[in-house]
């Protein structure tokens, strides 16, 4: 038994919370592609400590299976729009499957080419975006991603919402260890961090977010209510546009805004674009000397003054669930065993 656990916690193995995402997903007639696509991912969070991105969105993938333009069968194939732009329709179904089918293709052209990106088009998006761009960086290739959501996030000096709480995540290969990766929201926290503090009675720091009326909150229902504000003032509010951008309009796909529109109040995932750049940092290092050392040197500066690489309390959190298991709050597993119909 995995130390630490408390009597409201229940310790599974990774195949058991798989299969646990599986059985719910396809009880509710998700495709096989789809529910695998997704139930790894959420694992993958739940196993890494990414909690909010884990188990917990399962219910909740029972409003976006409700909208009505979902498709349960979606079956994306990627295409090559020219050798370094590759495209993929998720035809209106989860983007984390688009999102792996379009990878071998962006792999390969980022290798030849040195860079190319994976434009993902029409697809509801609930998960973290570190475990495609950590994938893409065990192959060799640093790796960037971003998309937008609805628009929850007032600009910095604005007091309603305009811009997604829009992501961004990068990976660096490292040899002989995980990849260098980031991944977090523009806003100042993130929506589900907001709603679990809700949950749990809490307030939010001063900075997150303004009440319905623009004035400034730290009550995170008045904030769900209002908008939330960037991180960084207006640094994030700009990096916020430049996702927007970039995973919009340049891609051919829905803003925060017109996604929020598309939703019509159904409150399913965000349907949208997302953006995957792939680079291969070994083209023009081998011109300018060893590009693996000076970044190795890098990370070696930041971690000898005490500070942590990002992606790090991941990998912790990683290597003590594949020792012991992986924890699961006991009245989520109940809620997600009462919610998976038998199937027939
Ligand atoms: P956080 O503010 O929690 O930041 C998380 C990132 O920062 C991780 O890479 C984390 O690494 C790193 N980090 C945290 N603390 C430190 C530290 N002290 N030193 C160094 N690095 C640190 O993220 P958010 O709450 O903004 O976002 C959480 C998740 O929400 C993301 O995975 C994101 O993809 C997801 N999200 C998804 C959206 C979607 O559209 N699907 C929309 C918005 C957010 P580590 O993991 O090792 O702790």
């Amino acid at each position: 038994m995995a130390s630490g656990v408390s009597p409201e916690e229940i310790v599974l193995s990774e195949g058991e919370v798989l299969a646990l995402a599986r059985a719910f997903l396809m009880a509710h007639g998700l495709g096989e592609a789809q529910a695998d696509a997704m139930a790894r991912t959420l694992c993958a969070a739940q196993r890494d400590g990414c909690t909010s991105h884990g188990l917990q969105r399962l219910p909740g993938t029972l409003d976006t299976l409700a909208h009505p333009a979902f498709n349960r069968h979606a079956d994306p194939r990627p295409e090559a729009v020219t050798p370094a732009v590759i495209r993929v329709d998720a035809d209106y179904g989860f983007s984390i499957l688009a999102a792996e089918r379009g990878l071998p293709l962006l792999i390969d052209s980022a290798r030849t080419l040195g860079v190319a990106l994976l434009a993902v088009n029409n697809g509801f998006h609930s998960t973290a975006l570190w475990p495609v761009v950590e994938e893409i960086a065990t192959h060799g290739l640093a790796a960037l991603s971003m998309n937008p959501t609805h628009d929850w996030v007032a600009p910095a000096g604005g007091t309603r919402g305009a811009l997604g709480t829009n992501p961004i995540a990068f990976a660096w290969p490292r040899p002989g260890r995980p990849p260098y990766v980031f991944d977090f929201a523009t806003s100042a926290g993130a929506r589900a961090e907001i709603a679990q503090r809700r949950q749990r009675g809490e307030t939010l720091p001063p900075g997150w977010g303004l009440d319905a009326q623009g004035r400034p909150s730290t009550d995170p229902a008045a904030v769900l209510a209002g908008s939330m504000l960037p991180f960084g003032g207006h640094k994030g509010s700009a990096l916020a546009t430049m996702v927007e951008l970039l995973a919009g309009p340049f891609i051919g796909d829905r803003t925060s805004r017109q996604s929020a529109a598309f939703d019509g109040g159904v409150k399913a995932a965000p349907c949208h674009g997302e953006l995957i750049v792939a680079f291969n940092p070994a083209i023009l290092a081998a011109a300018t000397g060893d590009s693996e050392a000076a970044a190795e040197d890098l990370f070696a500066r930041i971690t000898a003054q005490g500070a942590r690489l990002p992606g790090d309390r991941r990998y912790a959190a990683r290597a003590a669930a594949r020792r012991t298991g992986i924890r699961v709050p006991k009245a989520l597993y109940e809620r997600i065993r009462s919610l998976t119909p038998p199937q027939t």
